[in-house]
């Protein structure tokens, strides 16, 4: 049997977004995935459905899953032909046992290659504005670790050379190591008030950090309760941090913000929110579900109407499965309701005719007041409003309403609930959602609640909710900004 491959891949310091795309081919193909704590939660989604996903790291940060169990894992799997992905925190190499398992195959026979990754001493500085070399502050930085407990064997650091070392120093160790590093490079020459930056949880949500000096980091550090992971980083490039915190700018820093729409259209407003530095609760309240409806003779209308993306989504999917494609609509006046909708739209290759202002039924009525309609075809969900329906038949034209989807609701776990109704801010982005969370998690008591527009503004009032945010434009990017806007006053 001819072995599999190891390979040794970094998954970054915790951001799912600094895992290489090397990593994540490699993810999606394995047989085997071999993986420690300290990586991205996301990091398995991509795995396929069938690998054989291990944890091999610390169980609930206490004991460590033998080094012999994990290599007998690793060797056992190659050599029955399937390819194993080690999957480590950060670098493989940088203090990850990834040069022993290295060895370790190429001892066995067993082919192996060797994936990089982001290392959180290079990647926490980073996002706590700290650079960890800098003309004229550091023109060397040296990475290192040690034992905590410096009665133990291993912990034979060379302080002096240490002390002497002519750069930024990164120490891969708990913060129980910090009074040591600070008295030793100080009993070897640095000065007290050297600027030291102690960064928890580096590049994932909630990365503090704290900046000190070597006099005083050990008790700061305990003042502010920081805990593992950390890494410490000594160096007059530390003080950087002063103009160059970025993180912490972002205007939606230190903000929870739950997302209650489905997944799919969930997973673009969380990245958006994340990216403005919230930490996003995805808590999809419904879910979107096909409706078997027949479609109409698409010839037989003058204008047809598309009020949501899904909607867009499900024409389109009932087209092909009828063999048929956009060229079904080319008689008709195509009309959106607003810019998600026209999007969906393009993407399928047709270009709608009008997209309103208002991004609601009552802007798309108003839009199409010029517009000369003899039979009107309205896509949408089953749930959908009838003010579009009704001014287009009070102007005379017949109208068929095709609802091709329903939202129904979908249950929260309690945890998913608790976490949304301890947010800062909970979204509704339509009628459904609201509905369907409240029946789900109940009234939320604390976070500000914000509203896409008046039609889910209106729903939220009947249920005794008055909404802090309503979003105008009414559209996701709308609602971000209106959030943005809403932090800011009360930052
Ligand atoms: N191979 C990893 C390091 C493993 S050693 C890498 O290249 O990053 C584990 C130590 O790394 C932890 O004790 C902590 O000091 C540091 N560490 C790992 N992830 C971290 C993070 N997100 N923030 C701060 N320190 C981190």
């Amino acid at each position: 049997m001819t072995p599999g491959t190891v390979y040794l891949v970094g998954a970054g310091p915790g951001d799912p977004g600094l895992l290489t795309v090397r990593a994540a081919e490699l993810i999606a193909r394995a047989d085997v995935i071999l993986h420690d704590r300290l990586i991205p939660v996301s990091a398995l989604d991509g795995a396929r459905p069938d690998a054989e996903l291990v944890f091999v790291g610390k169980q609930g940060g206490g004991e460590q899953v033998p080094q012999d169990e994990t290599n007998r894992l690793l060797l056992d799997r190659a050599r029955a032909g399937k390819d194993v992905v080690r999957l480590k925190g950060g670098d493989p190499f940088v203090f990850g046992r990834g040069g022993e398992e290295a060895l370790l195959c190429l001892e066995a026979g067993v082919p192996f290659e060797v994936v990089p990754g982001v290392t959180a001493g290079v990647a926490a500085p980073a996002y706590a504005g700290i650079p960890v070399t800098h003309r004229e502050l550091a023109s060397g930085v040296a990475f290192v670790t040690g034992h905590e407990d410096p009665a133990k064997p291993g912990s034979a650091l060379d302080w002096p050379a240490l002390a002497a070392f002519p750069g930024t120093l990164v120490f891969y160790m708990g913060v129980r190591a910090l009074p040591r590093i600070a008295e030793q490079l100080v009993a070897g020459g640095r000065a007290p008030e050297e600027p030291v930056a102690v960064v928890e949880r580096g590049t994932l949500a909630g990365q503090r950090t704290v900046l000190a000096t070597l006099a005083d980091v050990a008790r700061r550090a305990v003042e502010e309760g920081i805990r593992a992971p950390a890494i410490t980083l000594v160096g007059p490039v530390a003080a950087l941090r002063e103009q160059l915190a970025w993180l912490e700018r972002r205007p939606l820093h230190g903000r929870t913000v739950a997302v209650t729409r489905a997944r799919p259209q969930a997973s673009a407003l969380a990245v958006r929110l994340r990216e403005l530095g919230a930490t996003v609760i995805e808590a999809p309240a419904i879910r979107i579900q096909p409706l078997d409806a027949e479609l109409p003779d698409l010839a037989a209308f003058d204008l047809i109407c598309v009020t949501s993306p899904n909607g867009a989504g499900a024409l389109f999917e009932r087209l092909a499965a009828a063999g048929r494609d956009a060229r079904a609509l080319a008689g008709a006046t195509v009309a959106a309701i607003g810019p998600g909708t026209a999007r969906a739209l393009s993407e399928r290759g047709i270009r709608a005719d009008l997209v309103p202002d208002r991004a609601v039924a009552e802007g798309l009525v108003e839009a199409l007041a010029g517009v000369d309609v003899a039979r009107a075809l309205v896509v949408r969900g089953r749930e959908g409003r009838d003010v579009l329906p009704d001014a287009l038949r009070e102007r005379g034209a017949d109208v068929e309403v095709l609802a091709l989807y329903e939202t129904v609701a979908e249950p929260l776990d309690a945890a998913t609930a608790a976490a949304a109704a301890s947010a800062d801010y909970v979204t509704f982005t339509s009628a459904s959602t609201v509905r369907s969370f409240l029946a789900a998690a109940g009234t939320p008591a604390g976070p500000r609640i914000a509203s896409i527009g008046p039609a889910t503004s209106a729903v939220l009032r009947e249920a005794g909710i008055e909404p802090a945010i309503e979003a105008d434009p009414h559209t996701p990017d709308g609602l971000v900004a209106a959030l943005v806007a809403d932090a800011h006053l009360r930052s």
